[in-house]
């Protein structure tokens, strides 16, 4: 990495100059808050159990995540899934109209559309035949205003992880933030890149409760990088942006770390049987190495055999229009029973 990185020159000027919303409860963290008496928040006394505004900061969630992860809290910020986290990091670091992001098509849909909603240009460095960051060209696109380079890794909707050298050499010839979007690397054999944060001040790595930790429902999305990223995207965060109940819910589950394995093993050993069944399948062409919770593969036709399963009952993903994946459909991994049904229905059809 070039000595030179200083984050507060990629940040928008409205951001660094801005003072942050303070809260009432961020003002008295220190305090013995089960002693004190609040009648700051205009909140209703009586209790409901949810009655009280959550805690901004989420204090004892990142608590489980840091001593997990062996990082510090002031290395994550939660946000309302990840979906929001990366919303921040554009509205933190892209001015609109100006600035643009890299993105490596084909790859997960939300980057280009928040790229859109925040007015940022998206630069799309197709992925090589083999769904890999073509990095000379990636570096080539970069310019002074290119702010954030997504690298999605297992990448979604491929499920292959990019090699680790492409994203070494990323890491260290990109000045901006090179943000992994790991929603996927509890299926993967690979190491997070979260142990790699203190090596390389532009990493940001995303990650979400939704996909391995079974709780898309309450919506947890999580953000490690430098205390000084997090730092800025903590300053225009919505104050109360993670609520009470999933706080609750996502430390319950975090606690529970034998089942969540038991439960990514099996989905594992269920994709692993998937993979050998679909070589039986007379119209799939193409079986995609995998490292997700799902299977992409290529048949004779896309749209043929995605509306002979919606007949049947089930509902996969047609990929059919993304570059790259020309009459493909990613397939997610379900329990025994669902996959079971689907091999029924793929091999009759
Ligand atoms: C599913 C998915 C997410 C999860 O988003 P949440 O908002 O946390 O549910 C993030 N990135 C990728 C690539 C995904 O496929």
């Amino acid at each position: 990495m070039k000595n030179s990185f200083d984050v507060n020159t990629l940040v928008r000027e409205n951001v660094l100059k801005m003072k942050p919303y303070s809260s009432a409860r961020d003002e008295f963290k220190d305090f013995d808050v089960a002693q004190m008496i609040f009648l700051d928040a205009n909140e209703n006394p009586f209790e409901t159990g949810v009655n009280r505004y959550p805690d901004p900061q989420q204090v004892s969630v990142k608590a489980v995540l840091a001593k997990q992860r062996k990082i510090l809290p002031n290395q994550i910020l939660l946000g309302n899934g990840s979906d929001e986290v990366l919303d921040l990091l554009f509205r933190a670091f892209c001015e609109p109209n100006t600035d643009n992001v890299i993105t490596l098509p084909p790859t997960y849909g939300m980057y280009g559309v928040l790229a859109s909603i925040n007015a940022v240009e998206n630069k799309e460095v197709l992925l090589s035949n083999d769904f890999e960051p073509q990095v000379d060209a990636i570096l080539e696109a970069v310019n002074e205003n290119t702010k954030i380079l997504f690298l999605c890794s297992p990448n979604n909707p491929t499920g292959n992880s990019f090699s680790d050298k492409n994203i070494v050499t990323l890491l260290q010839n990109f000045n901006g933030l090179v943000v992994i979007d790991e929603a996927y690397i509890d299926f993967s054999k690979k190491q997070s890149w979260v142990n790699e944060l203190d090596e390389y001040p532009n990493l940001v790595i995303t990650q979400t409760l939704s996909k391995a930790y079974g709780l898309a429902g309450i919506r947890l999305g999580i953000c490690y990088a430098s205390s000084q990223v997090i730092a800025v995207l903590n300053k225009i965060k919505p104050p109360y942006n993670v609520n009470e109940l999933t706080q609750k819910r996502a430390l319950t589950r975090l606690a529970d770390k034998e089942k969540i394995e038991i439960e990514i093993d099996s989905i594992i050993t269920q994709r692993d049987h998937l993979l050998k069944v679909l070589l039986e399948v007379k119209f799939v062409s193409e079986i995609y190495p995998t490292e997700a919770n799902f299977i992409l593969i290529k048949v004779d036709d896309a749209n043929k055999r995605y509306n002979e399963l919606i007949a049947k009952g089930i509902v996969i993903r047609n990929r059919t229009t993304q570059p790259l994946c020309e009459n493909c459909l990613r397939l997610t991994i379900g329990t025994a029973e669902e996959n079971k049904k689907l091999i029924e229905a793929l091999i009759t059809i």
